[in-house]
């Protein structure tokens, strides 16, 4: 444990998780890099925090699959120090028009957002409650906040995670747990590769995608500097869109 504590962040085996990822082993923390598949990939983040003087893990899980998850995290939420700062980031997109979306199309970024959330937030919090202090971040999206089409489920998946944090803010306010989304607008990583980046950057008033980095900034903002009262909100990083 390094004197900054721990920081869980999933899905950091690349794009924004990663950043984040980096971003966070810099401000001191030790940080337990979630993967699904791409272990090699979250060992080069994990070798680069190390190689910068900072302390990083690779721990891999799916966060839909809540026995995986039980079993990756046991020697972390046993440990009296537990984990200070997690940051809800995987996410999937499974993009088509309502109408001929099938059900496994519907539920992917359903389950990945809202069971994922259940199944590493709940006990992680559970710590964070008992000592009296923590920090949770989670990613939302501009899709969850205005609604885009050919994204009924994913937008139905943020729009889920964002009232998921309101209400455990509440909750967990008065034990100083402090609850934040942050909704990135277009981000340049693989998961907006296939989007119509043209027709999108003509409604973004910067006129330009972000960069995984500048999410990152906001996201360590709330894990780190940010004062306690500030719980229960929505940042959007997206350029003016919103
Ligand atoms: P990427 O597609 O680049 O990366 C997604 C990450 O999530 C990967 O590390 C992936 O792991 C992980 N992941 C996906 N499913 C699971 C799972 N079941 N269990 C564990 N890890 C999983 O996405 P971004 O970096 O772009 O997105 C990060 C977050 O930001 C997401 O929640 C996304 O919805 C949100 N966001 C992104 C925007 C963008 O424009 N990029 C815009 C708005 C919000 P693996 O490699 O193993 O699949």
């Amino acid at each position: 444990m390094t004197p900054m504590g721990r920081a869980l962040v999933t899905g950091a085996s690349r794009g924004i998780g990663r950043a984040v990822a980096l971003e966070l082993g810099a401000m001191g923390f030790e940080v337990l890099v979630n993967f699904r598949t791409e272990a090699a990939k979250a060992a080069q983040v994990c070798d680069a925090i190390v190689a910068s003087g900072g302390r990083a893990v690779p721990v891999g899980f799916d966060v839909t699959d809540a026995d995986d998850v039980a079993r990756a995290l046991a020697p972390y939420l046993d440990a009296p120090e537990g984990i200070d700062v997690l940051v809800c980031n995987a996410g999937v997109t499974c993009d088509g028009l309502f109408i001929g979306m099938d059900h496994e199309a519907w539920d992917r970024p359903i389950r990945t957002a809202l069971d994922g959330f259940y199944h590493v937030a709940r006990p992680i919090v559970r710590g964070m409650a008992k000592r009296r202090r923590g920090r949770v971040v989670v990613l939302s999206s501009v899709s969850g906040i205005t609604g885009n089409p050919g994204q009924v489920n994913y937008s139905a998946a943020k729009a889920g995670l964002i009232g998921a944090t309101k209400a455990l803010a509440r909750e967990l306010a008065a034990r100083n747990v402090i609850v934040n989304c942050v909704a990135p607008g277009l981000i340049d990583t693989d998961m907006s590769a296939d989007a119509p980046r043209d027709a999108l950057l003509a409604a973004i008033p910067m006129r330009r995608i972000g960069r995984p980095e500048e999410v990152a900034k906001v996201v360590c903002f709330l894990c780190g500097d940010a004062p306690s009262y500030l719980t229960g909100q929505v940042i959007a990083v997206d350029g003016g869109l919103t």
